[in-house]
């Protein structure tokens, strides 16, 4: 859980005695090495070099704490209350293949069913055949229904209709929809979102559009979402594999990169491993 952490990086800087002139470059480096992007390293360098002269500060442990406020201030500008209160509220779960789209789901069907509302989940990357039992697998664990194309490989748009659909007929609370990260081409996937989004809002409001990212992956998976976000109306991020990633700076570079606020975090591969998104508690996680 805290091997996001930035500490290690960094607590050779603040268990110095005095903050001096290498702690500037130590910190920068600190920074860009956990994927804060060299733009905003810069600026929170700049920012606390500042604040550590006009508060006339040498304690190293102030400059910790100005860090943890400054990333806690970023974080905080970012709405990341996840808006469910349409009944039932529709949920579509974007990304590239790989990064964690049905995991998630998984979790977050989990993570509702906690909060005792009941969810379906519906089966719409039928590109792959493994991908809609990956898919029931996770529902079981969950708690939660899943509505299956009723043949291999049929239209993802009509699977989505149908899973709303069946809430509706059942008063399911939430409905969650997996899609396909890859078709034969991007433009064909886009128009794919596009058709699935059409025949969900013909029964009712889209919720949330979730796009998920593999924190792993930095800048290049960011590059690699882009259609996604220029053309699938995502309302947040779902950020997963923290666990085992020295990149939590990433984090915020995504947010200012996208002006999207993160919503979920994932960080591990079983089902409890999920957790929304609280600015104080991740940037003492980071910072220590
Ligand atoms: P650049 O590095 O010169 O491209 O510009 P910035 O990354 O500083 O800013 C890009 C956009 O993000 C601008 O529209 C800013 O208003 C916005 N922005 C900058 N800093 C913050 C921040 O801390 N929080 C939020 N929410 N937005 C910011
Ligand atoms: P999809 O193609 O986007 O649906 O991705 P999957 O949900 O199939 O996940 C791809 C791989 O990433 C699987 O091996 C998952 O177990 C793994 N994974 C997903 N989320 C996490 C996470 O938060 N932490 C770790 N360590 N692995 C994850
Ligand atoms: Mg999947």
């Amino acid at each position: 859980m805290a091997s996001f952490s930035l500490s290690g990086a960094l607590r050779g800087l603040f268990a110095k005695k005095t903050i001096d002139d290498d702690t500037w470059d130590d910190l920068e480096a600190a920074l860009i090495g956990a994927d804060f992007g060299p733009a905003l390293a810069d600026e929170v360098v700049e920012e606390l070099r500042e604040k550590v002269a006009r508060y006339r500060t040498t304690d190293p442990a102030d400059l910790q704490r100005m860090l943890r406020e400054g990333i806690e201030e970023r974080l905080a500008a970012f709405d990341t209350t996840l808006t469910l209160s349409d009944r039932p509220a529709v949920v579509l779960v974007v990304g590239v293949n790989g990064v964690g789209k049905t995991t998630t789901i998984g979790k977050f069907a989990k993570f509702l069913r906690g909060y005792g509302r009941t969810v379906v989940v519906g089966a719409a990357d039928t590109f792959r055949a493994a991908a809609v039992d990956q898919l029931a697998t996770w529902a079981e664990r969950a708690g939660a229904e899943i509505v299956r194309p009723q043949a291999a490989g049929q239209d993802p748009a009509s699977v989505a209709y149908q899973t709303v659909e069946y809430a509706k007929a059942h008063g399911t609370d939430i409905v969650i929809i997996d899609t396909a990260g890859r078709l034969h081409t991007k433009g064909g996937l886009m128009d794919e979102l596009g058709k699935i989004r059409r025949v969900v809002e013909k029964q009712g409001p889209i919720a949330e559009v979730l796009l998920v990212l593999d924190a792993t992956t930095g800048q290049n998976g960011l590059a690699q979402a882009q259609a996604f976000i220029e053309h699938a109306g995502v309302t947040g991020l779902v950020l997963t594999k923290l666990d085992g990633s020295a990149k939590g700076g990433f984090v915020l570079a995504v947010q200012r990169q996208t002006g999207l606020p993160i919503k979920l975090v994932g960080q591990g591969e079983g089902v409890g491993d999920l957790t929304g998104f609280t600015p104080h508690v991740f940037a003492q996680q980071l910072v220590g």
